[in-house]
């Protein structure tokens, strides 16, 4: 079997939604349309060639994008050429299929985040690699390391690229992922691992300062604009004469500006990275050890991929139909 950290956590959080998605059991998975995992997708090969070749981090996200888009194009018509052509030769149709299904705007969000993505690291050693290791008895850990970072102390640490809409650190205080990649880290390149940096963009970008229909600029607080920005305005409007109730604005903007990319260290010592490691062994061998499935309703349903399925199930209706028709493997 091969173990990841998303098929042990699922098997922690509930045994039902295991048995239906993990690729070691019935490997079900939701169809998807344009979402998170595609923007991530991009922004992750953005930040891997950045840090691995040192190319534009735009000009990359726009080539992965283009190359997406022209390999959705060619699979959605594999097996009909003619429609195919018809597709590629009729822009305005192809447009507005991207349009429908949402990729342009994840196209525009991702360049606007790359824009203000701040490279804060020292020194990126490695950089984005898919790792399975074999743990005995034909057995695999897998998962992939997004980097490791040397500090300027000598430190290695463990790298995560996260697109995320909003991030609060002390939610990581509870969740075993950090535990999970700087142990995996260490195992992998068989070095001190000292802990996780949380590299996290959000999914968000500047405004541009609101102009009132005086023509004055505003000095609302959620324009959700830049210092940057801001300033760039008001020489604009002002030139050298930028009233006083601008300027005292803008200091507070300086100082409240919205941070859009956040550097999170999670320092990980050596008794916790042992624990760690024999409760993943306890888990995996729970995992190994032919487990009883019953489901573990929670909180954690509202936001479950297979709710519906799960309540079917309970209901002893057709469930195994809504499967097929809403996902795949
Ligand atoms: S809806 Fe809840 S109980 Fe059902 S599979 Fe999902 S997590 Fe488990």
């Amino acid at each position: 079997m091969r173990f990841s950290y998303s098929d042990i956590k699922s098997f922690k959080s509930c045994r039902r939604k295991w048995d239906l998605s993990s690729k070691n059991r019935q490997g079900w998975r939701k169809k998807r349309k344009a979402d998170a995992l595609f923007l991530g997708s991009g922004i992750h090969k953005a930040l891997e060639f950045y840090y691995r070749k040192g190319w534009d981090l735009k000009k990359t996200f726009l080539a992965w994008y283009n190359h997406q888009i022209n390999e959705m194009i060619i699979k959605t018509n594999e097996n009909r050429l003619e429609m195919k052509k018809e597709v590629i030769n009729n822009r305005e149709d192809f447009r507005s299929m991207i349009n429908e299904f949402g990729y342009n705007e994840q196209k525009v969000l991702g360049l606007k985040m790359l824009e203000n993505y701040s490279d804060t690291f020292n020194n990126i050693v490695k950089t984005e690699k898919y790792i399975t290791m074999d743990i005995g008895m034909g057995n695999y850990l897998s998962g992939k390391i997004d980097g490791i970072e040397k500090d300027k102390d000598g430190f290695l640490w463990n790298v995560e690229h996260k697109t995320a809409k909003n991030f609060n650190p002390d939610k990581l205080d509870t969740n075993e992922q950090p535990d999970f990649y700087t142990l995996f880290a260490s195992l992998v390149y068989e070095k001190d691992i000292v802990g996780t940096i949380y590299n996290v963009l959000l999914k968000d970008y500047y405004k541009e300062p609101r102009v009132l229909q005086s023509g004055e600029l505003s000095t609302a607080k959620n324009q959700g604009t830049s210092y940057k920005l801001y300033m760039k305005k008001a020489k604009e409007i002002y030139e050298d004469d930028i009233p006083n109730n601008i300027i005292k604005y803008s200091e507070w903007l300086k100082k409240n500006e919205k941070e859009l990319c956040v550097q999170h260290k999670i320092y990980k010592t050596k008794k916790e990275q042992h624990n760690f490691k024999i409760q993943l062994l306890d888990t995996i061998n729970d995992m190994l050890d032919n487990p009883r499935i019953y489901k573990n309703p929670g909180l954690h349903c509202n936001w479950c991929d297979y709710k519906e399925v799960c309540l079917e199930m309970d209901k002893g209706g057709n469930w195994k139909d809504l499967l097929k028709v809403e996902f795949e493997k």
